[in-house]
Parts: C-alpha cells; sequence; structure tokens
C-alpha cells in the first residue's frame, strides 16, 4: 500500500512560507511518521493562490491526475480520505474509492466498493488496514 498526501499550500504564491520552510515541515513530518513505522510515498501539492486558475488546486483534478499518473494506477486502485466534502467532489469526478471523515455523521463504510464515511482520522485507517488485510 502505498500513501501520498496532496494538498493546497497558497502560502508559497505569496511568500507567507518558503520553500526550504515547507521542505522542513515535510521533514519532521516523516520524522514523526518513521517514529511509528509509516512513510510517505510522496508528497503533492499546489503551490498557487486560489484564484490562480491553475489545474493543479485541491478539488480541481490537476493533482489526482499526477498521482494516479506517478504511480501507474488506475482510479479504483486509489483510495481518497479527506475531511473536506469540497475537496471529495474533487475525488468523486475520478469515480475511485473515497472516505470522508465526519465527526458529526454517521459512520459507514462499504468494505467491497472501500467507500463511506468515518467519524475520524482513526476510523477511517482502520478501515483501510481492515480492507487491506482482505
Ligand atoms: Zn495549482
Amino acid at each position: 500500500m502505498r500513501v501520498v498526501l496532496a494538498f493546497n499550500e497558497p502560502a508559497l504564491a505569496v511568500g507567507e512560507l518558503s520553500a526550504r520552510e515547507l521542505n522542513e515541515r515535510h521533514r519532521k513530518l516523516a520524522i514523526g511518521l518513521a517514529r511509528f513505522g509509516g512513510h510517505l510515498d510522496g508528497l503533492f501539492f499546489c503551490p498557487h493562490v486560489i484564484d490562480a486558475n491553475c489545474g493543479c488546486r485541491i478539488p480541481g483534478p490537476g493533482l489526482y491526475r499526477e498521482i494516479i499518473r506517478r504511480f501507474a494506477l488506475e482510479p479504483a486502485d486509489v483510495l481518497f480520505l479527506s475531511a473536506s466534502e469540497e475537496d471529495c467532489a474533487g475525488a468523486r469526478a475520478f469515480s475511485a474509492p473515497l472516505l470522508r471523515i465526519d465527526p458529526t455523521a454517521e459512520e459507514r463504510y462499504d468494505a467491497r466498493s472501500a467507500t463511506g464515511v468515518c467519524q475520524s482520522f482513526m476510523s477511517a485507517v482502520d478501515c483501510i488496514l481492515a480492507r487491506a488485510d482482505e
């Protein structure tokens, strides 16, 4: 199983965050994950401002397409996990399995289609790992 993180980072575009600072954050994230035996296979981000009209800003399809292309995947091979309904709408464009995190919603998960709503990130991880063990 590969794990990637995709996100928007408009602070780069407006100079509130430098590439060096972003790299340092990612380095710390990698160190923190490694403490628990985890890792990321990739970081994908849009460095543009909201109204830049770029193709890579989430929930647009650009980053999703890039992830699928980079790892030579089919959309059905990718499980999207997000707490943002807007971001989920972008993922739905690919008809890919989708887990949405919503602490206010009733938890439901269909292991066969790998879609559903989980109340917490940890619950979503449990669903993903249970599916991976099948
Ligand atoms: Zn962008």
